[in-house]
């Protein structure tokens, strides 16, 4: 078979310029692209690219173009062809000659192959508000979400009965269409049947053209012990529906956590403050502390400061992914008393003398204070 001459392909006169030249191919390559010629007219456009794309590439070198010009397809090798050498056809070669904006505009087209586009639902979301004890237990719980049917009215076709949907004439019941932005021609999705290439001239009245029911479902969630504010549960297949027998999309349950009067999470740990008298910090005692399996008592030994921690092991949460339950830290906050009696007053002057006469050894804190504000100040 004997091969057409480049610029007869490309169009150009044998004087065209390079920029002509280029000009011709980005014609032929829109024209002819694999992406825009589906079923019989696939093949022989494929063959036109692959012809257009040779014949670009000789002449867009001026060395080969020189050669080509003298000696005709003898004078250049086929062998020296591309980067990727002979056989190496494919369309790499395609994006690079126009840059990437070029690339992207097929990349948008591709989903258009075969005509109305499949799509996969939408994911939803639900938020989902516990509280502490229950994050810590786990929790079957039961939530209310949307739902769709299919419509028994028109059985899913979303036309009235008696009438059918008819093929969209602005696409053809392609899907979609071809703008044109500037030079090049972009296919988007058909404006006017959005995609399904289908028009339905007398909707159902029940759906209203849509050929689903939104509902509500009851979905049993299981929500796992040891969750934390913030984390995710997914319910695979229970979001909206696809389109055109896509899949459906997921649902995302997001756990939220109510605040607790008592206690504080840092991941598996909890924190609380617990008062303790002045006296009982002094002494030492036995303390009464808040767990979230009930009450624990912890010892406090004498001369408890405030702001002192007490930790129980073991006492926090064991997180989805922990082998072990976190700690309960307890802050210890020493309660200054009150609305003291004259008699209270009295006692606690009396207190205050006897402390005076022991110097300052009964304020370890106040001691260490006075010693580094002298040396503030020296
Ligand atoms: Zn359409
Ligand atoms: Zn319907």
């Amino acid at each position: 078979m004997s091969k057409r001459d480049f610029y007869e392909i490309l169009g150009v006169p044998k004087n065209a310029s390079d920029e002509e030249i280029k000009k011709a191919y980005r014609k032929l390559a829109m024209k002819h692209h694999p992406d825009r010629n589906q079923g019989d007219a696939a093949k022989p456009a494929e063959e036109k690219f692959k012809e257009a794309k040779e014949a670009y590439e000789m002449l867009s070198d001026p060395q080969k173009r020189a050669a080509y010009d003298q000696y005709g397809h003898a004078g250049v090798d086929p062998n020296m062809r591309g980067p990727g050498g002979p056989g190496a056809e494919g369309f790499g070669g395609f994006a690079e000659a126009f840059g990437d904006i070029f690339g992207d505009m097929f990349g948008q087209g591709r989903g258009g192959r075969g005509g109305s586009r499949v799509y996969r639902g939408s994911d939803l979301s639900y938020a989902m508000e516990i509280t502490l004890e229950e994050a810590a237990k786990g929790k079957d719980a039961q939530i209310r979400i949307p739902s769709w049917d299919s419509c028994d009215t028109c059985h899913g076709s979303g036309a009235k009965p008696g009438t059918s949907a008819k093929t969209c004439g602005t696409c053809q019941g392609s899907g979609t269409v071809q703008m044109r932005q500037g030079f090049f021609s972009v296919q988007q999705t058909c404006p006017h049947c959005r995609g399904t290439g289908k028009i339905i001239p007398e909707p159902c009245t029940t759906c209203h053209g849509q050929g689903k029911l939104k509902r509500q479902k009851t979905l049993e969630v299981k929500i796992p012990a040891g969750i934390d504010d913030g984390m995710r549960i997914r319910s695979t297949g229970n979001g909206e529906p696809g389109t055109n027998g896509g899949p459906p999309g997921d649902l995302y349950i997001e756990i939220r956590i109510k605040k607790h009067d008592i206690f504080e999470r840092d991941g598996d740990d909890l924190h609380c403050q617990v008062p303790v008298s002045f006296i009982t910090a002094a002494l030492g005692g036995e303390i009464d502390v808040p767990t979230l399996a009930g009450k624990a008592a912890i010892d406090i030994p004498e001369g408890t400061q405030a702001g002192k921690q007490f930790r129980l092991r073991g006492k926090g949460i064991k997180g989805v992914r922990s082998s072990y339950p976190g700690d309960l830290y307890c802050h210890i906050v020493v309660e200054t008393p009150v609305k003291l009696t004259e008699h209270q007053r009295k006692l606690l002057r009396e207190l205050e003398e006897s402390f005076k006469k022991g110097g300052a050894r009964h304020s370890p804190s106040a001691e260490s204070w006075t010693d580094r504000l002298k040396n503030l100040f020296t």
